[in-house]
């Protein structure tokens, strides 16, 4: 044996603990390296971290069990994890575990050859469901996939793997991390435009200076972002770095992919929830690796293991989906720009409608600010007008109004197609007794269950619980006495196949799009001109582009108005700008028709103005009259319990403990708007500070002086943005 010398490590583990615990290693090992460990009667995946704690006995010290073979994390992610642990107010090791998520990564695969799609599929052979999946796992991955992780991920057997193998359908290949060939990213981009080559350049100094101070790049939709930032990824590939693009999960779509390859000549890693297990395992080893040059993801991709990170984008930045609100809560936006500056990486945040936080921010100087001013090319932005319902009331039981319907005809006539808008799912928010007036409300949540006709079901949007429409009215027994109040997609589509019997129109939602597969072919279908006329939620306003769309209709531009929420103002220009963004993307002029009851509303005025600088201005200097964020700061309390009492209870306890302190105020409790989730009922604080001072320290010291029943839960929420 050699005379290695055994040493004693402190591991960090991904569970909602600060601590570490001690192990002993065979050799020494370097801080940030990967092991599984022993822990309780479990084998866990964790980090070397610090130093050891020297509370358990050397006769009682359990042994590391494996070292991964992968370089160890590096301190600047390290200290990333320990910076988001204290802004968000979470024990460091639920950090470290968006951070491993795919804990069986850490260790060597162990086959060398997968599979690959064959060039041609074999004719005459059948496809079963089972065929399909496997085909689906194949062609949403980058390269060869074990025949393992096909049967994990595609639920088929071996078997079925190794007929298609045979039958043709398969092709066997080395297992290799997907790489970006020294050749296929010096593919030349398109000619910029003055104001683009601008932008590019400036970015791409940053890249190559190591200059991690946010750039906000600017512009309307079709301005050429896209292609301005790509010229900063071809220059960081060029420098031997790594490239992070972070994207809304639901922008992250098969156009951005192809258009991606397209450019560069291999599409980029992906990183989303719905990447499937074996190509996550593929991808966090290959970035730790260093060998997978470019990841685009949704926001836990901020925390992938990059060795030598150059630059990162977050495209759509003012988009809430940055915002994870279970677990640890943060922003993955702002928490961007922190990793950036730890890895001496460029960062841009590109938006066609920025957030106020990043408005004020290129105000006072802190991010450089860069826009584009049009459209490329001879695309130009839309007309947009309301339709004030109040004039053209949609008669009962439709909402489409007659100008609406006309545009939509008129689109249908030149050979165009069109979008209707409505962010709302399912047939009906709501539920009515006609003749007892009772709502059929969720038996867990504080909600009216939405109708959704398509499954015949009434469903919960907060908790998932579903029931059957049922035939008589649950409160009176009545039978034959509810109606469907308000309209969701479902009903419009309804509505749509009523007036345009000769068109088939398609229906993109969350309930309608299982996964990528289902996006790329209504994409498809779009492109091709089979479909007519889209309706859909917010996932239809997003990223996509397609020439011959020509008239959007916006069905209740007024919605999202309502409510208490700090940002709806500013979200609803957002989304409705976005929706707006999707006409007339080519040659053809575009037209945007939004329904309103409220054509006066400052929002609306400022949307039909196309007028977005005065809009932030006027939100900007509401804000800061209010001393709310970004003039000052925020932190929610949200309480729950199961029983309501001990919830007030403990309520009114914190509230009489709350600390003075001058320029801090603190709101609350109050019932929360959603007053009851899964059965817990809910009770806010919030608590409002100066900009230039956190809060964290002082909810710290609030809540460390009670102590916390144990039926109630408390989630600290830094920089709230739902209000609920
Ligand atoms: P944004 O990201 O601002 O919405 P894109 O980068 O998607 O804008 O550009 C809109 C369209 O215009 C795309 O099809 C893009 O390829 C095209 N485009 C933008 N700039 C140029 C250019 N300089 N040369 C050729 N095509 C361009
Ligand atoms: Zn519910």
């Amino acid at each position: 044996m050699s005379a290695r010398q055994a040493a004693r490590v402190a591991v960090l583990l991904p569970r909602p603990l600060s601590r570490t615990f001690d192990y002993r290693v065979d050799r020494p090992v370097p801080a940030g390296t990967y092991v599984s460990v022993p822990f309780g009667k479990r084998i866990e995946a964790g980090v070397v971290w610090g130093s050891a704690t020297g509370e358990v006995p050397e006769s009682q010290l359990r042994n590391v069990l494996g070292v991964s073979d992968l370089p160890p994390m590096t301190p600047r992610l390290r200290e990333l994890l320990g910076w988001v642990a204290s802004y968000a107010m979470a024990p460091l090791g639920s950090v470290l575990k968006m951070a491993i998520p795919v804990a069986d990564a850490l260790m060597p695969a162990r086959a060398a050859t997968g599979y690959r799609l064959a060039e041609l599929r074999p004719e005459g052979a059948r496809l079963t469901p089972a065929r399909q999946r496997v085909l689906a796992v194949l062609a949403g991955a980058g390269s060869a996939v074990a025949g393992s992780e096909i049967q994990r991920d595609a639920r088929v057997s071996a078997a079925t793997v190794q007929r298609m193998h045979r039958a043709g359908f398969l092709a066997l290949e080395p297992l290799a991390a997907a790489t970006l060939s020294g050749a296929s990213h010096a593919g030349a981009g398109p000619d910029l435009s003055a104001a683009q080559r601008h932008a590019a350049e400036t970015i791409v100094q940053r890249v190559q200076a190591r200059d991690s101070r946010p750039v906000l790049l600017g512009g309307v939709t079709g301005s050429g972002k896209t292609e301005v930032y790509f010229e900063a990824v071809a220059a960081c590939l060029a420098s031997g770095r790594q490239v992070l693009v972070l994207l809304p999960e639901i922008a992250l779509g098969p156009q951005w992919l192809a258009r991606f390859e397209a450019r560069f000549g291999t599409a980029p890693a992906r990183w989303h929830s719905a990447v499937p297990g074996g190509e996550r395992r593929r991808t966090w080893r290959g970035v730790a690796a260093g060998t997978v040059p470019v990841v685009v993801g949704a926001r836990s991709a901020l925390f992938l293991p990059f060795p030598s990170l150059g630059l990162i984008v977050v495209d759509e930045e003012h988009d809430a989906s940055y915002k994870q609100e279970d677990g640890v809560i943060y922003n993955a936006r702002d928490m961007a720009v922190v990793r950036a500056a730890k890895e001496g990486a460029a960062i841009a945040l590109a938006s066609a409608t920025p957030s106020l936080e990043t408005h004020v921010n290129a105000l006072e100087g802190r991010y450089h600010a860069l826009a584009l001013p049009r459209r490329y090319g001879d695309a130009e932005l839309p007309d947009i007008e309301a339709v004030d319902l109040r004039e053209h009331r949609p008669e009962a039981g439709s909402w489409l109004s007659g100008p609406l319907v006309d545009a939509v005809a008129s689109a249908l006539e030149r050979d165009e197609q069109a979008l209707l808008f409505l962010n709302r799912r399912g047939y009906a928010p709501l539920t009515v007794c006609r003749t007892c007036g009772g709502r059929i409300g969720c038996t867990a949540c504080s909600t009216w269950l939405v109708e959704h006709r398509r499954n015949g079901v009434l469903a919960c949007h907060h908790c998932g619980h579903r029931i059957p429409v049922p035939e008589v009215c649950p409160t009176c027994g009545v039978a034959d006495s509810l109606t469907a109040c308000g309209p969701g997609v479902e009903r419009i589509e309804a509505e749509v196949r009523r007036r345009f019997p000769a068109v088939d129109p398609a229906v993109m939602t969350s309930d309608t799009m299982r996964g990528p597969a289902d996006v790329a072919q209504l994409v498809r279908s779009m492109e091709a001109g089979a479909t007519r006329i889209l309706i859909g939620t917010q996932m239809a306003a997003k990223g996509h582009h397609f020439p011959r769309l020509t008239v959007v209709g916006v069905v209740d531009a007024d919605l999202g108005l309502g409510g208490a929420d700090l940002r709806a103002g500013e979200r609803t220009y957002q989304l409705l700008t976005q929706v707006a963004g999707r006409a007339g993307r080519a040659d053809l002029r575009g037209r945007v028709l939004m329904q309103t009851w409220e054509p006066e509303h400052p929002v609306m005025q400022a949307f039909l103005c196309g007028d977005g600088p005065g809009f932030l201005q006027m939100e900007a200097a509401a804000r800061a009259d209010a001393r709310m964020p970004p003039f000052g700061r925020l932190v929610a309390l949200v309480l729950t319990a199961r029983d309501q009492s001990i919830l007030e209870r403990f309520g009114r306890a914190l509230a009489r403990v709350v600390p003075p302190q001058e320029g801090v105020e603190v709101f609350g409790p109050a019932p929360a708007p959603l007053g009851r989730i899964r059965g817990r009922y809910r009770a806010r604080f919030l608590v409002r500070g100066p900009r230039d001072r956190r809060l964290q320290a002082y909810v710290r010291t609030w809540l460390g002086s009670v102590r916390v029943p144990a039926q109630v839960r408390i989630k600290v929420d830094v920089d709230p943005y739902s209000f609920l």
